[in-house]
């Protein structure tokens, strides 16, 4: 058994039996295993979980226009291959911190971008054995695959096209304003969906809930959908979560819904 706190970007989480998953070609799934990436998005539960499959599976290759990777691999790493390989269409995912698994469950996307504009197919394992999927089967809408099958994401297959020299100074741009816009700190990146297209930190700000704290963890007063934590306690990063929506309804009769995945009991 170990704490799950190390595996995830906001840092909580209790214990688990983990497997670190470095080489998925052997790979079994049961079917109860819960599978994460680099644990940018999840809320894990401080009663922790069972088994947990943590893909560190890293690993690309390019043909052509098209690049096959493994699902571990991060995003940045791939966002980079591609610039250097001279491809666009993968120069949003330079500053998302996660896996390309976990960037294809929750069709990852910024400035404009997002991972179901180039992705043609991939590899997931089931309990009854491998399935490859592809990008129309997965049914992509916003920072959602509805298709996909309950699995392992193991690899994936992008469509990219020919770049140019813009494709590094996008990938300039898009860091220096991510420096400028988000916080520093632990955190899972938006905690709420946008609605209608506005950004959940907009109704938050304007419930006048930046800086709101529970326990530890509070509303980052750089960028109200970010939530900072500086403790160890999912429960309070879930109270704080809770609170927020019964706040912003209250002040601006919007309801929020979450973008991070809660795992585990709450
Ligand atoms: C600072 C910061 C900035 C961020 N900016 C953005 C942004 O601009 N745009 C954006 O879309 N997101 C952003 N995120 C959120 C996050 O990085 C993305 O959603 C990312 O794609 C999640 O990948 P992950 O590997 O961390 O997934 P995890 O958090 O590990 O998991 C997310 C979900 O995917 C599942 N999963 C993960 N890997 C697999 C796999 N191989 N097979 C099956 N299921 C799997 C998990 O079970 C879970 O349901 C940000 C996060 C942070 C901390």
């Amino acid at each position: 058994m170990s704490r799950l706190v190390g595996f995830t970007t906001v840092r909580v989480g209790g214990e688990a039996e983990t497997v670190i998953v470095k080489d998925a070609s052997a790979l079994k799934f049961r079917g109860d295993e819960v599978v994460i990436g680099r644990g940018s998005k999840v809320l894990i539960s401080d009663k922790g979980l069972g088994k947990v499959l943590i893909m560190r599976n890293v690993g690309a290759s390019v043909r052509g226009n098209l690049i096959t990777a493994e699902s571990g691999t991060p995003l940045p790493l791939l966002s980079r291959i591609a610039a250097e390989s001279g491809l666009s269409g993968l120069e949003w995912a330079c500053g998302i911190p996660g896996s390309l698994g976990g960037g294809i469950v929750m069709n990852a996307g910024a400035y404009g971008g997002e991972i179901s504009d180039v992705l043609v197919s991939a590899d997931v394992l089931t309990s009854r054995g491998r399935v490859t999927v592809s990008a129309k089967e997965l049914d992509p809408t916003y920072r959602k695959m509805r298709g996909l099958p309950h699995g392992v994401i193991l690899s994936a297959t992008l469509a990219l096209t020919a770049g140019s020299l813009e494709v590094k100074n996008l990938m300039r741009l898009y860091a220096e304003k991510r420096r400028a816009s988000q916080p520093s700190g632990h955190n899972f990146g938006s905690t709420f969906r946008k609605i209608g297209g506005v950004s959940a930190g907009y109704f938050i700000e304007k419930a006048g809930l930046k800086g709101y704290a529970v326990g530890k963890a509070h509303v980052s007063e750089k960028h109200a959908n970010f939530i900072i934590n500086d403790g160890d306690s999912a429960s309070d990063i879930r109270a704080l979560i809770d609170i927020i929506k019964l706040k912003v309804y209250a002040a601006c009769g919007e309801r929020l819904t979450e973008e991070v995945i809660y795992l585990g009991e709450f």
